[in-house]
């Protein structure tokens, strides 16, 4: 059972990985614009931003018409604040990032920027208000200032390698043999998972959006390096309307609003205060990282006196 289970498991592996590699690549669906699923409405308009709040009406949504992944959704990011989205693993919360991307569409229910419906607005203007660090990030084919530039093509060599200090990457980068013009992707040097986030993450501070949505956006880093992108990415999302999908906790703590997705649905929401509070699912995880994070610590010190 297991050897036919294996190879059709990780035949929908490749394709989840083909599928949402492109999620960062805002490009990429213009480039493939004839085929892309998801089409402007003859007579979209542009997204017009003031705020912006983002809201999330009753959303429901499935890959598969069997398996019913986002089961009534909704929430609202007031205009400036941040709202965070934890939860297991398979909950469904980088399916949320994508609809607000409109990589899919919700298909009950609605997502909408400032009142006006995604689906109602051109998808260019939508991904130039929104910026987006996914979780996994896929690189341009070009040099590495290629790629923080595409943030903001018009921005300078100065803004680019400020952009790269503030994501903790330009010490990196001045080590390489070419510098910034070095080639990077899968014909040029292949960086890490951290490398390739902290490349997303200059990028988006170089876009500047007025939405910013941060999926798991330091996940493949250490520690240390976590903490300080943090306070880079504190100062992007201030004052801007944010989103904020995190797997560690301790990233959350000061977000306006926790919610609390499990199996599709909201299981709670608070603050992190009134969250431990209850006694739930977010204690739970609370008190489960945090003896993680202590072992952890344990482990470093035992190795730093060995
Ligand atoms: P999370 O980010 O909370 O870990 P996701 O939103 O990525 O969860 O995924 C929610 C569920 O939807 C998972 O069970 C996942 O396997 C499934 N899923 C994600 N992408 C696809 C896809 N392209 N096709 C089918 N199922 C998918
Ligand atoms: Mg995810």
């Amino acid at each position: 059972m297991m050897q036919i289970y294996r190879p059709l498991n990780f035949i929908g592996f490749v394709y989840r990985e083909i599928r949402q590699g492109l999620t960062d690549i805002e490009n990429m669906f213009e480039l493939l614009d004839k085929d892309a699923e998801i089409k402007d409405k003859p007579d979209a308009k542009p997204l017009e931003v003031s705020g912006p709040v983002l809201k999330f009406n009753d959303v429901k949504f499935h890959y598969d018409p069997d398996r019913e992944i986002l089961k009534g959704v909704s929430f609202e990011v007031p205009a400036g604040k941040t709202i965070a989205v934890v939860g297991p693993s398979g909950a469904g919360k980088s399916t949320i990032s994508r609809l607000i991307y409109r990589f899919y569409d919700a298909i009950e229910g609605s997502v909408e920027i400032d009142g006006q419906d995604v689906r109602d607005v051109t998808q260019k203007s939508l991904r130039a208000s929104v910026g987006m660090v996914p979780q996994d990030t896929v690189l341009f084919n070009d040099t590495i200032a290629y790629n923080i530039r595409y943030g903001r093509p018009e921005a300078t060599d100065e803004e680019v390698r400020e952009a790269a200090k503030l994501a903790q990457i330009s010490d990196f980068i001045d080590g390489l043999p070419q510098g910034f013009d070095t080639p990077v992707g899968e014909r040029g040097l292949k960086l890490s998972g951290g490398e390739k986030q902290r490349v997303a993450i200059a990028r988006t501070i170089l876009k500047s959006p007025p939405i910013l949505i941060l999926d798991e956006a330091t996940s493949a880093l250490d520690t240390q390096t976590e903490r300080e992108i943090q306070s880079a990415l504190d100062h992007v999302s201030q004052n801007r309307t944010t989103l904020v999908i995190a797997h560690r906790l301790s990233t959350v703590i000061n977000a306006d609003e926790i919610i609390v997705l499990r199996a599709g649905e909201i299981a709670e929401r608070g603050n992190h205060e009134a969250l431990l509070a209850l006694d739930g699912l977010y204690a739970q995880m609370w008190n489960r990282q945090r003896e993680v994070d202590e072992a952890g610590e344990k482990l470093r010190l035992a190795r730093e006196t060995d």
